[in-house]
């Protein structure tokens, strides 16, 4: 199933952002009350803290805040994407006349081919426009910002990248319901779940949409490439904090969220290629059994490949381990 409703809602939205005035609460309204944006909301509240009340603050200083930077990336992706609306009702055009169905359907299956137990469930596509970019999951939902893809007049619409960014997410509820037992019996840490994160996040982009962020991510993705050993080091950082902070510390979580713009996709998807081109597919799969198991192989492998690969402080590991 596929819902254009909250892309669609957001075109009476973006000529006020675009000319800098602040919408009618019913365009706002109408848009809010999509079942896309819900689902969105839902995950966002969830992880990071956002609130229907603070996306509509959002809206509104992207409409009113002075011109440059309004300490706000939401608000600023909102102002960015509003300068081409046209080029935005050409995407979506684009994505409606597309066999959505047929390319969800080759997406299970490529997910499918990656995961211990065949997913089956029925899963909801939403397609927004303009919000956070990329994609989330949540439960059996997927929710996906079609602002990430080029003007189709100068490009097509890339359907790999498409099908890998479906892949990828499902691939993740495919995860989830296996190992939602094990996870279940994990201590609710916050460093726990931020290298938990690292893995999930590392193995779906590392086998389906590393491609996608080359591609549509394009510099900062290379580049964060280029700084693994200094990633290595903040990550282990705010690791060690993290494992040391109570649960639910809103500090801390912002913190983990943070280095999930790109660098945590970067920084998992780099393990699991050493892990994967070292020690073989199945020491691979064997590793995602847990975050600890997980960074231990990456260590192991950079021992057994002589990879020059960057490592984790020896006391942080050990004391992932103890919590897992
Ligand atoms: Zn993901």
């Amino acid at each position: 199933m596929v819902d254009w409703s909250a892309a669609e809602l957001m075109f009476p939205l973006l000529p006020y952002i675009a000319s800098r005035r602040v919408p009618s609460d019913e365009i706002v309204d109408a848009l809010i009350a999509s079942p896309g944006i819900q689902v969105w909301l839902r995950h966002a509240g969830i992880h990071g803290g956002l609130t229907e009340a603070r996306y509509r603050e959002i809206i509104k200083r992207a409409a009113t805040a002075p011109e440059g930077p309004t300490q706000s990336s939401l608000a600023d992706r909102l102002r960015r994407q509003a300068s081409r609306e046209h080029e935005l009702a050409r995407v979506l055009a684009a994505f409606k006349a597309l066999n959505f169905e047929g390319i969800c359907q080759d997406a299970y299956a490529w997910a499918n081919e990656h995961l211990a137990e065949a997913f089956s469930g029925q899963v909801k596509v939403y397609l927004m426009c303009a919000t956070r970019g990329s994609a989330i999951v949540l439960d059996q939902n997927i929710a996906i910002d079609i602002a990430d893809y080029p003007d189709p007049k100068t490009r097509p619409l890339n359907l790999d990248s498409l099908k890998a960014v479906l892949a990828h997410e499902v691939f993740h509820m495919g995860r989830e319901r296996v190992s939602r037992a094990g996870r279940e019996a994990l201590p609710d840490n916050p460093g726990v779940r931020l290298a938990g994160m690292l893995l999930e996040e590392g193995v779906a982009t590392y086998l389906f949409s590393q491609g996608y962020m080359a591609e549509q991510v394009g510099q900062p993705w290379a580049d964060s490439l280029v700084n693994l050993p200094d990633m290595t080091r903040r990550f282990s950082e705010v690791l060690a904090a993290a494992l040391g902070a109570a649960p639910g510390d809103p500090e801390i979580l912002s913190k983990c969220y943070a280095f999930f713009g790109i660098e945590g996709y970067a920084l998992g998807c780099e393990m699991c290629r050493a892990i994967d081109s070292t020690l073989g597919r199945s020491a691979m799969h064997e590793s995602l059994r847990d975050p600890a198991a997980f960074i231990e192989s990456y260590e192991a492998a950079v021992d057994a490949g002589a990879l020059p690969l960057p490592r984790f402080p020896k006391e942080t590991v050990t004391r992932l381990k103890a919590m897992v």
